[in-house]
């Protein structure tokens, strides 16, 4: 979008941030590659991915999660914001801040359909998180994509997925793995632990 398109819109009323990524709409002549189709319950809320492989796909057992949902878990597909076209912008779509607790385009922030209320994504500084179970996956190279490849805030789950999947009590690759993690991703999480803590005294910082 240009200076002056931007400065039209600000005096029209409408906020900057709905015509940025991820809710800005993909002009015909961008050679956006549609290559997969999503869309709410409803079907008001429609969006297009251009990505084939989402940068990380994981479920989530945190109890926010477990209340936005309303599901023992969420599952999420990480993808940049330019990966998305909304094919109505940021029509049809409401925002909800979790730590305000407020209605406001706010990040991180909820997105969902303001019709059937489907959750959308959350909506993060830097990246997106869909919720893949609105992809229309067609064939099992396309489920694959987007398998499930860790289980965050596992320590807060109401039940046991003995998938043998890395299981983090909190973030994943921030907390520690716990649980029914697979061995090497617990022994490479204390490996790594042990050369940062190594570098810290190397440096003089410990203690
Ligand atoms: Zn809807
Ligand atoms: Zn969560």
């Amino acid at each position: 979008m240009d200076k002056n398109q931007a400065r039209g819109e600000s005096t029209t009323g409408l906020s900057e941030w709905k015509q940025r990524p991820p809710y800005r709409i993909h002009e015909p002549n961008e050679n956006f590659n549609a290559r997969y189709e999503a869309n709410c319950h409803c079907g008001r809320v429609k969006y297009q991915l251009s990505r084939q492989e989402p940068l990380d796909s994981k479920l989530c057992h945190c109890t926010t999660c477990q209340t936005q949902h309303a599901a023992p878990f969420q599952w999420a597909a990480v993808f940049h914001k330019e990966d998305i076209n909304f094919v109505h912008g940021h029509h049809d779509l409401e925002w909800y801040d979790p730590t305000e607790k407020s209605i406001e385009h706010k990040l991180p922030c909820k997105v969902r359909c303001s019709f059937c209320h489907s959750p959308i994504m959350d909506e993060g500084r830097n990246m997106i998180l869909l919720f893949p179970s609105l992809i229309h996956l067609k064939t099992d190279e396309d489920k694959a994509f987007f398998k499930p490849r860790c289980h965050m805030f596992y320590g807060q789950r109401v039940m046991d997925i003995p998938d043998g999947l890395p299981k983090w009590s909190g973030l994943n690759n921030e907390s520690e793995p716990i649980e029914d993690s697979p061995p090497e991703t617990v022994r490479e999480f204390e490996r790594k632990r042990e050369e940062e803590r190594a570098k810290r005294f190397e440096e003089g910082k410990n203690e």
